[in-house]
């Protein structure tokens, strides 16, 4: 249970002062949460100065100055027609001038209470000259005398969302920094000296009281320290997770080599040396008493299904059973599709589950899973359902593509006796960024394409030469070829911009009638599937798509992308829809089509985008060019996103945290010693509950 001490942080939102109902409800958006202490992670990326308090001769144009001057004469504008356009102006002045304050669509009775003639008020505002006359339009702020020390101060100035005004926030998390609680140190005293940090509490309300352009910087004391909590309490969580697998005893797993025999022979092509040395971990991993836990990533067509297949295989071989579960139904069918064949020549039975399967057909199912008849099953997370039982399962390998978390991994390993898990991935990751997302977990890499796949000329052009594209697959399709057209997605949810899409397939259908296809997220899964089978095999030749379509679908024949907008994408979004087109020995053309205005990341990443089509380089890249937190895509690949920590800047310390996590653990292994149960209030903290969980006394 979360201590009571952290309650007052773990608040709703809605009870600070100035955030009602509604406006809690847009600032939690803007946070990405609705408690108090979402709103603490917030910090400022800016400061507006008040201090400078120039007499009147002495204020620049331009610039931010609070004034002190008294009221003298308050001309609203004539009465009329029109009279709404023009502003109410009050006159002010000091010993050495006269300023003009000017406010447009005024409340009269406001600014008559506000500004009461002949007495002295504080204003703070930028300051305009016209020719030698001064003015203040809409001045930031109003006070009286007495306030002149809280307006003359430094002001943070923090991401905003539309129609939550910036005073209420700051207020808001001025509030929310009054209810700080006293929390004991989790940071071993030794390291923190070391790095000159302060007390948790202090870094927190400095960073929200920058005083210099300086102490935004992420390298500063306050903001280090505070993003090494954050690393240290995502590091900790997953040590915790890692050692309560490990804990549940493996198994020792070994084939005896005669089923993947049959299927190296059956393989029209020899495996990459990726690919043996990736296996080849596996083999020893599952070999080994304790459980694996391992990653395996490697790019699009790396092959990572043929090396599940044969580690599956050594499962099967030493008499029990292994599972492939991957993130949608489509994803699931293709890799029925490409292990079928193997299977078939090995001898072993495979089947599907997913939730399409109903009635007497799932339970037949079932019941070869239950009984160990079915020795390989691959499927969607139907496989995690309550009623799913297997014999023995040995093996579960999840391929994560971009869309699991945590909690479904433990999903299909609970119905195990101390399977091993391989997970995949084919999102290029960071070094530093599988580290967030994965912890400890061993790692192999594919980084080797099968041998004769041809470079895709990608090429970037504005999207006003649509017309072009079009010209160029009319040719490409008298030759066979297929074509992906990718629109984008607008918003980051899955809701599309259906719109955009359905124009540019009647756009297209105009061209090319009755070879056009439309896939996108809200069409059924057997509307999707046959749209899918008519583009792979069928009288499709384009496939117009937004980007819920499935990435992982796998049409050989396509060899055209064309990549719409392609300046919203993230790199490895771009990297991950390239990689579906040059899958044969045909040429492959990618097309990134660009509209203005074109930032300069946005520049540097179609750049990049010709330059390579290496996935690790392109990850790496996009973490410089953007920082983590803004990684592309990072929603649906189920990395961490960090509050505090940007790890384009603290990836040193994330490394660090690492090793720390470890000795903690090593040293106080169910965190029951002082800094221990101060390490478990950061966890809290940070809501990691269900790690905490995992500790005796949890
Ligand atoms: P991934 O799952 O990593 O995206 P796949 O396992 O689906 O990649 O492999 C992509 C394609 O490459 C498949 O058609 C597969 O049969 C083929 N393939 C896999 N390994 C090799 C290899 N060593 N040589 C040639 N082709 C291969
Ligand atoms: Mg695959």
């Amino acid at each position: 249970m979360r201590p009571a001490i952290l309650n007052p942080l773990f608040a709703d939102l809605a009870h600070l002062p100035g955030l009602g109902p509604r406006l809690s409800k847009l600032a939690a958006k803007l946070l990405g949460g609705d408690k108090v202490a979402d709103l603490l992670w917030h910090l400022p990326v800016g400061l507006i100065d008040r201090r400078f308090k120039p007499k009147l001769c002495d204020a620049p144009d331009q610039r931010i100055a609070t004034l002190t001057l008294r009221v003298l004469a308050h001309h609203p504008p004539p009465p009329g027609k029109g009279a709404h356009k023009r502003p109410y102006r009050v006159v002010c002045a000091d010993e050495t001038g006269r300023i003009t304050l000017v406010f447009f669509h005024a409340h009269a009775d406001h600014l008559v209470k506000s500004l009461p003639v002949d007495e002295i008020r504080v204003v703070s505002g930028k300051v305009e000259h016209y020719g030698a006359e001064l003015q203040m339009a809409h001045p930031d702020h109003i006070g009286p005398i007495e306030d002149l020390e809280k307006l003359a101060s430094v002001e943070p100035v923090y991401p905003l969302t539309a129609g939550l005004p910036p005073k209420t926030l700051r207020k808001a998390v001025q509030a929310a920094l009054e209810r700080l609680p006293p929390l004991t140190e989790w940071q071993d005293a030794s390291w923190k000296t070391k790095n000159g940090w302060p007390d948790w509490e202090k870094a927190l309300r400095r960073a929200h009281a920058p005083e210099n352009e300086s102490d935004l910087a992420a390298q500063t004391p306050d903001r280090s320290r505070l993003a090494y909590d954050e690393l240290l309490a995502n590091q900790l969580a997953l040590a915790l997770v890692r050692r309560s697998m490990k804990r549940l005893a493996g198994r020792t797993i070994q084939g005896d080599g005669v089923l993947s025999a049959r299927v190296r022979s059956a393989l029209p092509f020899r495996l990459t040396l990726a690919q043996e040395r990736s296996l080849s971990e596996i083999l020893k991993d599952m070999a080994e008493p304790s459980r694996m836990l391992r990653l395996l990533q490697g790019d699009v067509g790396s092959g990572k299904t043929v090396v599940a297949l044969f580690a599956m295989l050594a499962a099967v071989e030493s008499g029990a059973q292994a599972a492939l579960m991957a993130p949608t139904e489509i994803l699931a069918r293709q890799h029925l599709a490409t292990l079928t064949p193997l299977a078939e020549a090995a001898g072993v039975p495979l089947v599907l589950l997913t939730g399409r399967d109903k009635g007497k057909n799932r339970q037949a199912i079932l019941d070869g899973l239950a009984s160990g008849a079915v020795p390989l099953v691959v499927g969607t997370h139907a496989l995690i359902e309550e009623d799913v039982a297997f014999n023995d399962l040995a093996l579960a390998i999840i391929d994560e593509q971009h869309r699991f978390g945590v909690h479904q991994r433990l999903g299909l390993t609970g119905k195990s006796r101390a399977a091993d898990v391989l997970v995949m991935t084919a999102t290029p990751i960071p070094r530093t960024l599988t580290l967030t997302a994965y912890g400890d977990m061993d790692i192999s890499r594919l980084d080797e394409k099968p041998p004769g796949r041809k470079p895709v000329e990608t090429r970037a052009m504005p999207l006003n030469r649509a017309e072009e594209v079009t010209g160029a697959i009319t040719r490409a399709l008298a030759q066979g070829a297929k074509v992906y057209w990718v629109c984008p997605l607008v918003e980051e949810s899955e809701k599309i911009d259906l719109k955009a899409a359905e124009e540019r397939f009647l756009d297209l259908e105009a061209h090319f009638p009755g070879r056009v296809g439309l896939v996108h997220g809200r069409l059924k899964g057997p509307e999707k599937d046959r749209v899918m089978q008519d583009f792979a095999e069928g009288p499709l030749s384009i496939l117009v798509a937004t980007t819920v379509i499935e990435v992982g679908v796998n049409v050989p024949e396509a060899t055209i992308m064309v990549i719409e907008h392609a300046e919203r994408f993230g790199l490895a979004q771009l990297h991950q829809l390239r990689g579906r087109v040059g899958r044969s020995e045909r040429p492959s053309a990618c097309l990134l089509l660009y509209g203005h205005p074109l930032s300069e990341t946005a520049k540097a990443r179609l750049k990049i985008m010709r330059e390579t089509e290496d996935g690790f380089r392109i990850a790496e890249e996009d973490l410089r060019l953007r920082g983590a937190g803004e990684l592309m895509g990072t929603r649906q690949s189920g990395l961490p996103e960090f509050r505090l920590a940007d790890l384009s800047q603290h990836g040193d310390l994330l490394a660090v945290a690492r090793d720390d996590a470890k000795l903690i653990l090593e040293r106080d292994p169910e965190l029951e010693s002082e800094r221990g149960s101060a390490l478990r209030t950061l966890l809290y903290l940070f809501a990691r509950d269900a790690q905490v969980a995992t500790l005796r006394s949890g």
